[in-house]
């Protein structure tokens, strides 16, 4: 048996090939798909599905996204202890060999796993040493569009025979991320010829949208930290059901508030328009930067949860001329075309991946100050080098003192993909001195060049009195040694993990919670007495007993969600 491993920002998927196909295994509760997200509850690590919920009512107590920091030195606090997104997706990886290995009956060791085309050296570096503290053996790594592409089998049919290759478009839309990669494929090679995207673009911007239609109709703020779990719960499957139906009946009970109203297809798409107008220029630059034009492209490939939804499936289309390739389902692609490659490496069959490495692997920008509600607010992160952008590269940007007759300026300088710079890491800072203007507001010109070597040049230049300020910053990536790696391991040995059965029960206990939590007052009387029927059989302890009582309860809790939004 051959394994891979979709190691996804929002998910990780495991799969293995046999019988002569690929084939997802399913996690511990049944579902293909593993929260990619670590939590601490009672002192216990929880990865998966528990943590995932435990994030939703308790985001301080939970990590997650940290695929976005593979690679970088940013920590994650849990409690009293720092995690790197190392040791974090070690932890994922762990439990997806755990559970497929409880399912199987037999040890996953050698496996595949699929990265972003982006990802430079020390991100392919710091996924492989996170598969070795997780007690696996990395075959290879695979770009995650040439993994789609295989999932597809386009490396099997060509195309037109009287071309000698396939070009492929993949358009993935995850939860976070939005990224267009065209690759080419001909004779035992896949090359990625361009790859461009937009960071601060997925799913769950849409559901942030949805949820501020759903607040706003209801007549609650969108802001009321108490209400926004529960708004994003509603906007979730509200907007997953939008992909199939014209409109949906939201039904619930939020905090003191009864929401009750109907939304339909086209408010949701109205609402969004913009979102989806983003998704032109990373495709139009993936096409520009590969020398193609849309009707060049042979495949058109979604990728990502939510290319369901029919407008972005529709943009997709009309951009390209041509419809999408069908088949697979789009949160699986990537998963089942490592467990392809997996096979092929045993075959010796292997294809060549060609991995693209003069493209920044991050976002390089600075901290500004936004307007909100006509009030200067701290915080916000602009970009100067998008991630992706093929290096050396060097931009400029302009900013202006806030005040009349401010003196100084002190420039922070980040690293990351999140709009708030608490989320990124720093990488330094420096001050920039202005003359006494009482007259005007000084404007600075920022400039940022990155090398290949990793080096960022920091420029600043007062435009009034020519100025310049400059800072070097090196080592813009954190990079494990052996040591470190052997030390991680070590430290994984120690770490107190909940056994996978507590990991369920805790799962069972957040979601009986946050449904008593949305629930009317005549559901909540019965919810509450089921409550008490799961912690007395927590309490008897009796393995089996739990057991069953779990799986009925995981069936009650969809038909509830269900009941919220029809
Ligand atoms: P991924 O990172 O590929 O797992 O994508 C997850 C994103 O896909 C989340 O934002 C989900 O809300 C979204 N998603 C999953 N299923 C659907 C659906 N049926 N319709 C719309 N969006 C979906």
């Amino acid at each position: 048996m051959h394994f891979g491993i979709d190691l996804g920002t929002t998910h990780s998927l495991i799969a293995v090939f046999r019988d002569g196909k690929p084939d997802l295994i399913p996690n511990a509760l049944g579902s293909f798909m593993t929260p990619s997200v670590v939590a601490l509850r009672d002192g216990h690590l929880v990865v998966g599905e528990a943590a995932r919920e435990i994030a939703l009512s308790d985001p301080g107590q939970a990590a997650a996204c940290f695929k976005r920091s593979m690679g970088t030195a940013k920590a994650y606090q849990l409690g009293e202890t720092r995690y790197d997104s190392v040791e974090l997706s070690a932890l994922v990886l762990r439990r997806l060999k755990q559970d497929a290995e409880a399912h199987l009956g037999a040890e996953v060791r050698e496996v595949v796993i699929s990265v972003p085309a982006y990802f430079n050296e020390l991100q392919r570096r710091a996924v492989r040493d996170a598969g070795q503290i997780a007690g696996l053996e990395v075959l290879r790594l695979i770009n995650e569009p040439t993994a789609a592409a295989l999932a597809y089998g386009l490396h099997e049919t060509p195309d037109d025979e009287d071309e000698d290759s396939t070009l492929a478009l993949i358009f993935d839309l995850g939860g976070g991320t939005f990224d267009v990669s065209i690759v080419e494929i001909f004779e035992g090679v896949i090359e990625v010829k361009a790859s461009a995207g937009d960071a601060f673009l997925g799913g769950e911007d849409f559901t942030e949208a949805l949820s501020r239609i759903i607040a706003l109709e209801s007549g609650v703020s969108a802001e009321d930290m108490a209400l926004r779990p529960g708004l994003l719960r509603l906007a979730e499957q509200a907007k997953r059901q939008l992909s199939t139906k014209a409109e949906v009946q939201i039904a619930a009970q939020l905090g003191a508030h009864e929401i009750d109203l109907s939304l339909t297809r086209s408010r949701f798409e109205e609402v969004t328009a913009r979102l989806v107008q983003r998704m032109a220029l990373p495709l139009d630059r993936a096409l520009s930067d590969a020398g193609l034009q849309p009707e060049d492209i042979h495949r058109l490939v979604l990728v990502g949860g939510a290319s369901r939804m029919p407008a972005a499936r529709a943009f997709a289309a009309k951009r390209l001329r041509q419809l999408p390739v069908i088949g697979v389902n789009p949160d699986h692609v990537v998963a089942l075309g490592t467990a392809v490659q997996a096979a092929l490496v045993a075959r010796d069959a292997a294809l060549d991946d060609v991995v693209m490495t003069d493209v920044s692997a991050f976002t390089l920008g600075v901290e500004t100050i936004n307007l909100v509600n006509g009030t200067p607010r701290k915080g916000f992160y602009l970009p100067l080098i998008e991630r992706n952008t093929v290096i050396p590269a060097s931009r400029e940007k302009h900013l202006q003192a806030v005040e009349l007759g401010q003196t100084k300026i002190v420039i922070k300088i980040y690293q990351g993909e999140a709009p708030r710079v608490e989320s990124n890491l720093k990488l330094g800072e420096m001050e920039i001195v202005l003359p006494h203007n009482t007259e005007a507001q000084e404007i600075i010109s920022l400039r940022f060049t990155y090398d290949i070597s990793g080096l960022l040049e920091v420029d600043a230049k007062v435009l009034s009195s020519g100025t310049e300020t400059q800072i070097l910053i090196q080592d813009l990536a954190g990079k494990m040694s052996d040591a470190e790696c052997e030390t991680a391991r070590q430290r994984m040995q120690s770490m107190k993990i909940s056994p996978r059965q507590t990991a369920e029960n805790i799962y069972i206990s957040t979601r009986l919670d946050a449904a008593w939590a949305m629930a009317r007052a005549m559901q909540r009387e019965q919810l509450t007495e089921v409550i008490l029927e799961w912690e007395g059989a927590l309490e008897r302890q009796d393995p089996e007993e739990i057991r069953v009582m779990r799986q009925n309860l995981h069936w009650l809790m969809d038909r509830l969600e269900d009941t919220h939004v029809t």
